[in-house]
């Protein structure tokens, strides 16, 4: 059974519509995939029909704040028509705008104009994250790239304080009825300890589950991720965090298996 729990479509910083990733899942026989886009649920309601073949398991991907950090919280197995959840979506819209307008006027103040309407333009929606930033800077012969556009302007001090703590996420995800999951724990590039104490801080609010497998990664990442996850009694998610399919290096769907060993999340779905 092929399994992707992390995906994101042009509702958030994807490429993709929501048909369009529902048509690639098939084409690369995923028969259990989640759209989890940043702070929003709107793909589900852009959806034109899923066909028999693939299970869509309602998620989401909550930016939160931990310790000045962002970090990302997935929600999965949700009801997507819970009002926790309807309130919940609405408050990161609002917060995620004001964070715009924030990445927008620090541009302002290293001598980029008229980020903020550029980068809604491209985004096409409300929910506009650094990526579109990212894009618009390239666009306007700022950057060459968005790993540039990100290092040189993007990475800016304190923006997480626009987002809720991790408890609230997952006090959120919890209130719709679903398992709150670590996203990508290597990415934040803690130490064991710091990472030891975040997955304190989760499990104590009732997360329940930590991405074993977040895109393509080494064999011993996978050991050691396995292994933190059983020490602590944590189940174990997967997905490939696909963005866009010019990447060859977060292609859909294209990750390793779970060790045997670990306890999958998708047992607990309701
Ligand atoms: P935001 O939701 O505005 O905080 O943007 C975070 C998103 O930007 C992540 O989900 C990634 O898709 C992307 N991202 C983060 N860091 C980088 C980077 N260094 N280079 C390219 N994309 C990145
Ligand atoms: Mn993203
Ligand atoms: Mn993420
Ligand atoms: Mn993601």
């Amino acid at each position: 059974m092929r399994v992707d729990l992390h995906t994101h479509t042009d509702c958030s910083d994807g490429k993709l519509t929501p048909d369009e990733l529902i048509s690639r899942a098939l084409d690369r026989k995923v028969s259990l995939l989640s759209i989890t886009d940043h702070d929003t649920l709107s793909a589900y309601s852009a959806l034109e029909s899923v066909p028999a073949e693939i299970t869509l398991v309602p998620g989401i991907e909550f930016s939160c704040s931990w310790k000045k950090l962002e970090i990302h919280i997935v929600g999965l197995s949700i009801d997507l028509a819970n009002p926790v959840m309807q309130k919940a979506v609405a408050d990161q819209q609002q917060a995620r705008l004001i964070r715009a307008r924030q990445i927008a006027e620090h541009l302002e103040k290293q001598g980029v104009s008229d980020a903020f309407v550029g980068t809604a333009q491209i985004a096409g929606n409300d929910n506009i994250g650094r990526p579109h930033f990212a894009a618009f800077l390239i666009e306007a012969g700022v950057c060459k790239s968005t790993t540039e556009a990100f290092k040189k302007y993007l990475s800016i001090k304190n923006l997480a304080r626009h987002w809720p703590e991790v408890s609230t996420s997952i006090e959120w995800i919890r209130g719709a009825g679903g398992i709150a999951v670590l996203a990508h724990p290597l990415k934040y590039k803690l130490t064991r300890t710091r990472l030891n104490m975040l997955l304190d801080d989760f499990q104590a609010a009732g997360g329940r589950a930590m991405e074993v497998i977040s895109g393509k990664q080494l064999e011993w990442q996978t050991r050691d991720m396995a292994s933190l996850c059983i020490k602590r009694g944590l189940l174990a998610s997967c997905g490939s965090d696909f963005h866009q399919p010019d990447l060859s290096w977060a292609e859909l769907a294209d990750i390793p298996p779970l060790p045997g060993e670990c306890e999958p999340v998708w047992k607990y779905f309701a």
